[in-house]
């Protein structure tokens, strides 16, 4: 029996396994995680308002009815591609058909200072750090009586107009404003500062001008102080430095200004574009391998002349025509090349307050937000998820309230040492 081995089970990788599930094939899965991470949520635990479980489910429980798909947690160091052999920690593993989906990692673009100091979200593991530090420097800021320290404690800096830090700068206004106002009567609800800096003239950058300009009119109304034009591009544990030469005080940075491959395609003996992602045909294989696919945010291919976008849509159309391709493949048949049909894009603002673009039509405000909302959830994996992410996003609706505010962090109450 054909053995095809699946590197990464994101997006692009879990509908690569689904697609040839009970085809006649062994299908073995690798990923150094033992669950899927719905990552486009993951601001959402960062910011009090999911649990962590609510957005991750375990590999096993996934592929336990998909019948020839076998699961193994393990971290992919490297490849032989001439005798079709990966290494993986502690050993070695043959395949007949290789895919590639490691997904990505966040790009720092070389600024140490900012890598040393800033949090990212990229794991689960990363939001739940960020909710301690956003939590925890509440609860600094609340004993804190010099006004100057207790300002920088409470000013938050988000780098990054896309997607993620609209969605992050947004909720943690809300956040801020709507729940920890309440939670912290010490504190003015003046005080906290919710900063969004964007390098270039504008928010949203792949979304049309009007729903641009609508995101920031939503968040200059939240209070987000948005920075346009604006690099960041030094970080102090207590400052964040501007191109300028304007230096902000604040304790905490978050990063989304950009992603590169994930380091994986820096151990293949492959070429990689800018961004470290890997160059792949139009059947999304390597030059010299067919039996090679490459999908999601590791690889680079254009549409029309333009790359394609790491975005999880395009992950999860490569990875069902990968498990096509290589059905059709190994039963000797043609198959056409991949083809990426854009079905929109969307942003949340905060609440009843999203920007949507589909089939060509701009969406804006209440319908946009509960479209996000209804795509997100059906994105989701699992009832259990859904039915728990669906209660919090109703109960915060309704009562203002993120139920999720844990700092599970030893020592910010101090020591007695
Ligand atoms: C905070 C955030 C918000 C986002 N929001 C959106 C959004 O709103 N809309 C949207 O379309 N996209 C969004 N994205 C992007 C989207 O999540 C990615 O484009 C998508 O996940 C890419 O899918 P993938 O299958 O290529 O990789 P991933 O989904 O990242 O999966 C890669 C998998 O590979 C595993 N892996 C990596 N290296 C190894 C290794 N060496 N060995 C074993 N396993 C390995 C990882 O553990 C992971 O499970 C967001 C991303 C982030 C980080």
């Amino acid at each position: 029996m054909k053995r095809v081995v699946i590197v990464g089970v994101g997006f692009g990788g879990l509908r690569a396994a689904r697609a040839l599930a009970g085809q006649g094939m062994e299908v073995m899965l690798l990923d150094r995680q033992n669950y899927h991470l719905f990552q486009p949520l993951l601001y959402q635990v960062a910011t009090a308002g999911l649990e962590q479980e609510s957005i991750a489910y375990p590999i096993r429980a996934m592929v336990r009815r998909w019948e020839g798909v076998h699961f193994r947690l393990a971290e992919v160091c490297g490849a032989d591609l001439a005798n079709r052999r990966l290494f993986i920690a502690g050993g070695t593993i043959d395949y007949d058909y290789l895919v590639l989906a490691a997904g990505s990692v966040t790009n720092f673009f070389g600024l140490a200072s900012i890598e040393r100091h800033a949090r990212d979200l990229k794991m689960l593991g990363h939001a739940v750090e960020l909710r301690n530090q956003i939590l925890g420097s509440f609860e600094r800021a609340a004993r804190e009586t010099d006004p100057a320290k207790r300002r920088a404690l409470l000013t938050f800096v988000i780098v990054g107009g896309g997607p993620t830090g609209v969605e992050f700068a947004g909720a943690m206004a809300e956040l801020a404003r709507f729940v920890l106002a309440k939670d912290y009567p010490e504190l003015r609800v003046s005080e906290p500062r919710i900063i969004l800096a964007e390098a270039t003239d504008r928010l949203l950058a792949a979304l049309p001008e009007e729903l641009q300009r609508y995101a920031l009119e939503k968040l200059k109304r939240m209070g987000v102080e948005v920075l346009l034009d604006t690099r960041v591009t030094a970080a102090e544990p207590e400052r964040v430095m501007l191109h300028d030469g304007t230096a902000i005080p604040a304790h905490t940075l978050f990063w989304s200004a950009g992603v590169r491959a994930a380091p994986l395609a820096d151990a293949l003996p492959v070429p990689r574009t800018s961004g470290g992602r890997i160059p792949v045909a139009a059947d999304l294989t390597l030059a010299e391998h067919p039996e090679v696919f490459v999908i999601g945010d590791l690889a680079y291919v254009e549409q029309g002349g333009v790359p394609l976008p790491m975005v999880a849509p395009v992950a999860m159309q490569q990875g069902d025509y990968a498990g096509r391709a290589i059905l059709a493949r190994h039963l000797g048949k043609p198959f056409p090349p991949f083809r990426f049909h854009d079905k929109g894009t969307m942003a949340t603002i905060g609440r009843s307050a999203a920007v949507a673009t589909v089939a060509g039509k701009n969406f804006s405000g209440y319908l946009a937000w509960l479209v996000w909302l209804g795509l997100h959830l059906y994105y989701l994996i699992g009832f259990r998820n859904r039915l728990f992410v669906l209660l919090n996003w109703a109960y915060y609706y309704l009562f203002y309230e993120r139920q999720v505010r844990l700092i599970t962090r030893e020592g910010e109450g101090g020591s007695c040492q």
